[in-house]
């Protein structure tokens, strides 16, 4: 697989192709578009021989996209880093015998959701772009929940780098915030007394300010950055590869979706040849892409609030890079399908399953589980069904235990978390404040 230098382009036409550093360094692209690869190497499953952990199949997965590249001699050391722990394909019980239907369970990382994967990846990537002799670099996030906490693990404890995490003060479920604020060391957390949308667009003043520019080097890990969802397609590649070893067919993906970035890195691993087959994309009750599947128009929304909180997006930025990769809406339709779950069935399901398998389903993890029940019994034959679990439920407490009226019982990494003291500062939402307190350290 070795071969030309890779490159990568925005989705919006510009001419210019960087290196994969630079476009992760970047994030996004000068013309407003998210990069993507130029071109797709194509895999066969006997290249992967031999390689069975994330990290072998992902060191292999990745070369050529960081061919000719200055980070292409540590890819392996990389993705050892990164997925230092695993993503298990399970067999969900109780379904009848002529349907399979397992559970792909990412929420086995730091803050036990899939947002793990690609925090660490950039971090273990951005450690080694940045010269040891450069000034400090402090990652700014707006966060509505759980993005926050999986890139403050990621960079906690990572010396000349920072993250600053701006949250809305009170919007946030008591669960989230803690995950957002336990941190201390080179992590700090704001508590904005604002909506979300103000803490996004007061990162956005941020960077758009010289003066604190010149004072501080600052650097984004939004999930549209490239150094995030590239890394997604490893799970994808390696979890296709050993369902395919044992049972020679492909395994389809129902996923959990907000911003489709986990949707786009399970179609790349397709596109990269890897046997998967069919993508659906189970949606909350915020209906854009479901809409737009079915209707042909992109019709971008204000996002509405449901228990699936971190799939509230009304206006996916990574549809961006779907539509690159099937411009033929006929071809999209071939391959994805989607689907909306109003707030009602989420609980339905988080009860029922918790019956009839004994599964206890994160709020995002029944909407593809809805997905999934809600499907005609020839379609759930047709295929090898695999939930996409994004995370543990313990996470959201506040939703699921009423529900299942018990106790959800907390994996030892959140219990670390929940153990740690909280620590965070209150600014309004300007950015004069944000200066006062990036300032005061
Ligand atoms: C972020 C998130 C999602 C949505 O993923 P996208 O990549 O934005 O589509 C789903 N479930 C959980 C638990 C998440 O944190």
């Amino acid at each position: 697989m070795t071969g030309n230098p890779m490159r990568f382009r925005s989705t919006r036409g510009s001419q210019q192709r960087l290196g994969f550093s630079e476009a992760l360094w970047r994030g996004l692209a000068e013309d407003g578009g998210l990069y993507v690869p130029e071109t797709w190497p194509l895999f066969s499953v006997s290249d992967f021989d031999g390689a069975e952990s994330l990290a072998e199949v992902g060191e292999r997965l990745l070369a050529p996209f960081v061919e000719g590249d200055p980070l292409a001699t540590q890819i392996g050391a990389i993705v050892r880093e990164a997925f230092n722990f695993s993503a298990p394909l399970r067999q969900v019980r109780g379904t009848a015998d002529d349907e399979i239907l397992t559970a792909l369970e990412l929420s086995n990382g730091p803050t036990a959701a899939f947002k793990d994967f690609g925090a660490r990846f950039l971090a273990a990537c951005f450690q080694r772009i940045r010269k040891p002799d450069a000034a400090p670099v402090n990652i700014l996030v707006a966060t509505s929940g759980d993005t926050g906490g999986a890139v403050a693990a990621a960079f906690h404890g990572r010396s000349g780098m920072a993250v600053t995490v701006l949250f809305p003060k009170g919007l946030v479920s008591p669960t989230q915030q803690h995950q957002l604020t336990c941190w201390g060391d080179n992590v700090r957390a704001f508590a904005v007394r604002g909506t979300f949308d103000e803490c996004q667009r007061l990162v956005k003043e941020a960077f758009g300010d010289a003066a604190l520019r010149q004072h501080q080097q600052l650097s984004s890990a939004n999930s549209i950055n490239l150094g995030r969802l590239l890394p997604q397609a490893v799970y994808y590649a390696a979890t296709s590869l050993a369902w395919y070893r044992k049972r020679d067919r492909p395994l389809s993906f129902i996923i959990p979706s907000g911003n489709l970035g986990n949707a786009v890195a399970c179609l790349w691993a397709r596109q990269l040849g890897l046997p998967i087959g069919h993508v659906v994309l189970a949606h909350n009750a915020n209906r854009t892409v479901p809409d737009f599947l079915s209707q042909g128009e992109w019709l971008p929304r204000a996002s509405i609030a449901t228990l699936a909180s971190a799939m509230d997006v009304g206006n996916p930025s990574n549809m961006e890079r779907m539509r690159d990769l099937f411009p033929d809406h006929v071809r999209l339709c071939d391959v994805v399908s989607a689907i909306s779950v109003e707030d009602s069935a989420i609980r339905h399901r988080i009860r029922e399953d918790r019956a009839r398998f004994g599964e206890v389903w994160c709020p995002h993890t029944a909407v593809a589980a809805e997905v999934w029940a809600t499907m005609s019994a020839e379609r759930r034959r047709a295929e090898a069904w695999c939930l996409v679990s994004t995370a543990s439920p313990a996470k959201f407490p506040e939703v699921v235990e009423p529900l299942i009226e018990g106790r959800v019982s907390v994996p030892e990494t959140l219990a670390r978390l929940f153990d740690r003291p909280s620590v965070f500062e209150e600014i309004d939402a300007s950015l004069e404040m944000l200066k006062v307190g990036l300032k005061s350290r």
